[in-house]
Formats: structure tokens, C-alpha cells, sequence
């Protein structure tokens, strides 16, 4: 009984987005800022499923969820910080399409598309600009790189999105990297169940099982991204059992408070995904306007750390400018170290004392020395 004109279909959902200022502007009451930035060309593409649109307030433009997806003005400023790869990754690219960073995991970009384009996103160098998936051949490539390196036990497809391609591609990769002995794990990383949740089908779902152990890391931003739809695609993958985490980036205006934090990780709880990472914006080019300050990051950390369930505290990471990786950015609770003790303040900001005997902090030997110790010394 399946109706392919149905809006229940992943695929009418993309043919159906919304990409033009005329198509906008008929079911949203845009904003000068907005219809500005819609007139002008502005850096990246846009496309909003129907599913997104749904989730938009159309008449207030400091919606959350309308920030993420309708560009304003303030995408066309570019600022002296920016940088057109904020991560670095170019020159961490071994084969085309391949980041090889961490000793024992790469990342897989297999495609610049994505369901719908995030405002912030932080490869918009690539995404959305020119359209197109990785060829037959730059994945074999891949996969020959991944083959002769015998340390890398995971690989995280990201992309674009990963789930926009269809079940038979996305096998075949998944395929491949299998076929690969030391090839322990893989990640796929997604805002599909967010933007898309129709592409989780019972099909996709089938086919998904057949390449465990398999994660799943998704990007969700703000509590009502959680619809009813997302809900039941996330109930579809945890209970083929992916373990769900999601990537949260703190977004200006969007989720930079304690309270929509805490609202989004208890949701995410509830749902089964468990709150991986919040990531500081990355500088990207005409994303200043999202960026929050450090300190709010870190405020947002010590608000959940000790108030609610440890599983819903994510690392807040800064993706180091020039390609140096996740740094964690935790709130600090020591206070102070010395030969027999360490000085620690808890959630509550009261101090602590744990007694550390046999501390070898001026030891001789510098073989059994960490380099904490050497950093105190
Ligand atoms: C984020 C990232 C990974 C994965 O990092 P985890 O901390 O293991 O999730 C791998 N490679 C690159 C280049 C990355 O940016
Ligand atoms: S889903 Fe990810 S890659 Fe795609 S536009 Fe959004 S942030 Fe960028």
C-alpha cells in the first residue's frame, strides 16, 4: 500500500525542500535580514525539508529551529577569525575524500550532499557547493589506504550526510570496510533522523544490522528537534541495536543556556541517544554570528556535571583551528596538587581533600614519571 507521493516518504521529503526565496517567503513571514541574505548569494545553499519546515515557528525569526536553516544577513559578514577549513582537515587528507588525524580511526567523507544545510555548518567549504559522492574509484582508493594501514580499527563515514545515500551505495561501503580484518568498528555520522527522519526505514534498518557493531553519532542542536517522527527513527535504530550518540554544537541564541541544554540531553536520555559531544562553533566562514564564548560552554558543563544523570553530561570539545583535534574543555575541579593531596572542589563548589600517598613527584626516575607530574614539577 505504499504511496510514493506520500509525505511520509524519505523521498518526497527531498524533492519536496524548500531552495528558493519564492518558495520561502509563501510559508514563512521572512525578515528583511532574511530576505536579504536569500537575494544575495550567500555561501552556502539552501534546503529545507518539509519535515524541518514543519518544526519552524513561521512568524518569529529568533525561532531556534528557523536559525539553523533560513540564512540572515549576518552569514555575509565575514570576520578576521575565519578560516575556510576550521578543522584542519585538509592537510590531515591522505587519499581524497579521507581524513587520517588520530592514530587508530579515520574519517570517511563520503558525499557533500545533506538532507537539509545547517546555517553553522562547519564544512560548508564542501558541503552543499559542488554536489556530488565520493566515486567508485576514490572509495576503492580509500579502501586501500584504510587495508594497508593495519591501525585503523574505526571508521567514521561522515560527510555531507552519509544517509542520503541510498541503501545500496551505503551497503556497498559499509561492505567494503567490513571486508577490511582489522577494521573493528564503524560510525556513521548523521542529522538524518533530525531533518530526514522518514529515510529510517524498515529496509535501511534491515540492512544497517547486517554491520555490527555499527554506531551511530547524530547531530542534534535544540529539544524540539525531537519530534514525534525523530522519536520513532531513533526508537527504529536503538532497537536494532546502534548505540545512538548525538553531537550537539552550542549555537548562539539557539541552545547557549543551561536550561535548553539540560532540556535537549534529558530528551536525547529519553530517547536513547546518549549526549556524546557539545562542540565549541567552529570558524568557519560567516558562522561569527553563532559563536558563544568559552566561558558559556564550560557554564554549561558545570550545570549538568552532578545536577543530572552522568550518561547526559557530553565533553564540551574545541576542534583545534589549523587541524590539532578534539581538545576537551571541562570546568576545572582541582583546585591545587601537592606532594600528598589534591585539592578538589565538587558540583556544588565545595572543597575536597583526597589524601595521595607515594606520590612520586620528585622522583629520580624519569621513566616513571607522568608528564603530569613533569608539568608540576
Ligand atoms: C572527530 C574526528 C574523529 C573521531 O573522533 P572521536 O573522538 O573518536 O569521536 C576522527 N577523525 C577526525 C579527523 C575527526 O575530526
Ligand atoms: S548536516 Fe552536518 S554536514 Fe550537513 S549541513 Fe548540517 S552540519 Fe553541515
Amino acid at each position: 500500500m505504499s504511496d510514493v507521493s506520500s509525505k511520509n516518504t524519505w523521498r518526497w521529503q527531498l524533492r519536496n525542500r524548500i531552495t528558493t526565496i519564492e518558495e520561502l517567503s509563501k510559508v514563512v513571514n521572512l525578515t528583511g535580514s532574511e530576505l536579504n541574505a536569500l537575494s544575495t548569494k550567500s555561501q552556502l545553499k539552501m534546503a529545507i525539508t518539509p519535515h524541518f519546515l514543519k518544526l519552524i515557528d513561521k512568524n518569529d525569526s529568533n525561532c531556534p529551529i528557523r536559525k539553523q536553516a533560513v540564512p540572515t544577513r549576518a552569514e555575509l559578514n565575514f570576520c578576521e577569525n575565519d578560516l575556510f577549513d576550521p578543522c584542519g582537515e585538509e592537510k590531515d587528507t591522505v587519499v581524497y575524500g579521507l581524513v587520517h588525524r588520530y592514530p587508530d580511526r579515520v574519517l570517511l567523507l563520503v558525499t557533500n550532499l545533506c538532507a537539509m544545510y545547517c546555517r553553522h555548518c562547519t564544512r560548508r567549504r564542501l558541503v552543499g557547493q559542488r554536489e556530488t559522492s565520493l566515486s567508485q574509484e576514490q572509495l576503492e582508493t580509500a579502501y586501500n589506504y584504510i587495508k594497508k594501514n593495519k591501525k585503523v580499527r574505526d571508521v567514521l563515514i561522515s560527510g555531507g550526510d552519509p544517509l542520503i545515500l541510498c541503501d545500496n551505495k551505503l551497503e556497498l561501503i559499509l561492505k567494503n570496510l567490513r571486508a577490511i580484518e582489522h577494521v573493528k568498528i564503524v560510525r556513521i555520522g548523521t542529522r538524518v533522523p533530525v531533518v530526514l527522519p522518514q529515510r529510517i526505514t524498515p529496509g535501511l534498518i534491515k540492512m544497517l544490522k547486517k554491520y555490527h557493531p555499527l554506531y551511530m553519532s547524530i547531530h542534534f542542536n535544540h529539544p524540539a528537534e525531537i519530534s514525534q517522527e525523530t522519536k520513532t527513527a531513533c526508537k527504529m535504530l536503538a532497537d536494532s541495536g546502534i548505540p545512538l550518540g548525538s553531537q550537539t554544537v552550542l549555537l548562539k541564541g539557539i541552545n547557549d543556556s543551561p536550561k535548553v541544554m539540560l532540556q535537549l540531553m534529558h530528551g536525547l536520555m529519553e530517547i536513547r541517544v546518549r549526549p556524546y559531544y557539545i562542540y565549541q562553533c567552529d570558524l568557519a566562514p560567516g558562522t561569527s554570528h553563532f559563536r558563544t564564548t568559552i566561558d558559556t560552554g564550560i557554564k554549561i558543563v558545570e550545570s549538568l556535571r552532578g545536577y543530572t544523570t552522568g550518561y547526559a553530561v557530553p565533553t564540551y570539545v574545541i576542534d583545534a583551528p589549523g587541524g590539532g583535534g578534539k581538545v576537551p574543555i571541562s570546568p576545572d575541579y582541582i583546585i591545587s596538587r601537592s606532594k600528598n593531596n589534591i585539592i578538589m572542589k565538587n558540583w556544588k563548589k565545595e572543597i575536597y581533600v583526597y589524601p595521595e600517598q607515594g606520590r612520586k613527584v620528585y622522583s629520580e626516575n624519569k621513566q616513571t614519571r607522568s608528564s603530569r607530574e613533569e608539568i608540576l614539577l
